[in-house]
């Protein structure tokens, strides 16, 4: 029988899809666990009969968190709480790091159980480079904000990582098109799923894929780094910047040169706003 564990938090990361996933650690946490927070228990009760486990569950999501905490924090003094989500990592696009903030400056131990998650696999599927990544969770459901978004990471030099479902797939990735220009990237689906699949082309091409064919099942998109090109100097974006602003307001200008330079927007927007001629 393995010693008991000591009181605390523990984060425990599940399988994405593939119960052979749970690593034994994980599994157990899961079984000496005094509690486990949940998103969802039917999720959860799922996992727990893979392992032959019976462990009480209590809800732990965005809408009762606030008020389910401090019951939480309490009893890690004396028992093992372990927090999971549905699927993956907890905290990563999921709730959890407030549970983790707030076990810390109360003082009690807080271990992590690594494991599946779903931007790290699909990295490892894309074929694209991983030596800086930026990870974007989910973009903004509507259009404007969803932009905006795309505009302040176009000068990012890094592989950018996105959560997506499937009907709003298309209009995602030719909105990341418009705003990044047309980058070579990765639609990753099912992963360790039997549908299983990772589509690699470029950012327009996969639109147009999924256009009329909006696939099943969770999603990430994978987009590659602006390319080589020397990065643009000051002197460069200047004269993009008043050449856009012949045909477009600062604001669409800065959004024009930050996706064809590859720099950062908000300063493009402050810059822009002081060559403005005064009015
Ligand atoms: N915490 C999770 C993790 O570690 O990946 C992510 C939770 S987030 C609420 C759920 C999103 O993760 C899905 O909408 C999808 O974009 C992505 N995802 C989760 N499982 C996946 C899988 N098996 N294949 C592809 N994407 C997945």
């Amino acid at each position: 029988m393995n010693a008991p564990l000591t009181p605390g938090l523990y984060i425990v990361a599940t399988p994405i899809g593939n119960l052979g996933d749970l690593s034994p650690r994980a599994a157990e946490v899961l079984r000496g666990a005094d509690v486990i927070a949940v998103e969802d228990s039917r999720v959860t009760a799922g996992l727990l009969r893979h392992i032959g486990a019976k462990v009480r569950m209590t809800p732990y999501h965005d809408h009762n968190a606030e008020a389910v905490r401090p019951g939480l924090i309490a009893r890690m003094g004396s028992e093992v709480v372990a927090l999971v989500s549905d699927a993956g990592t907890p905290l990563i696009s999921d709730p959890g790091y407030k549970l983790v903030r707030d076990a810390r400056a109360a003082g009690h131990a807080v271990v992590t159980i690594p494991g599946p998650c779903a931007a790290i696999a699909a990295l490892t599927l894309a074929g694209l480079p991983t030596d800086r990544f930026l990870f974007m969770g989910f973009l903004p459901a509507k259009a404007g904000a969803r932009s905006e978004t795309i505009d302040e990471v176009a000068g990012v030099r890094a592989t950018l990582v996105f959560y997506e479902s499937g009907p709003r797939l298309a209009a995602t990735l030719a909105a990341l098109a418009e705003g990044l220009g047309d980058r070579e990237a990765g639609v990753a689906r099912e992963i360790t799923k039997k549908f299983e699949e990772c589509v690699t082309g470029t950012l327009s091409g996969l639109a147009a894929r999924y256009a009329d064919a909006p696939p099943r099942g969770e999603i990430v998109i994978v987009v590659a780094p602006p390319g080589d090109a020397p990065p643009a100097t000051a002197d460069d974006a200047d004269a993009a910047l008043a050449e856009a602003m012949t045909r477009l307001s600062p604001g669409q200008a800065a959004s024009e040169v930050a996706r064809k330079l590859g720099v950062d927007r908000r300063a493009l927007y402050a810059r822009a706003m002081a060559m403005k001629p005064r009015a």
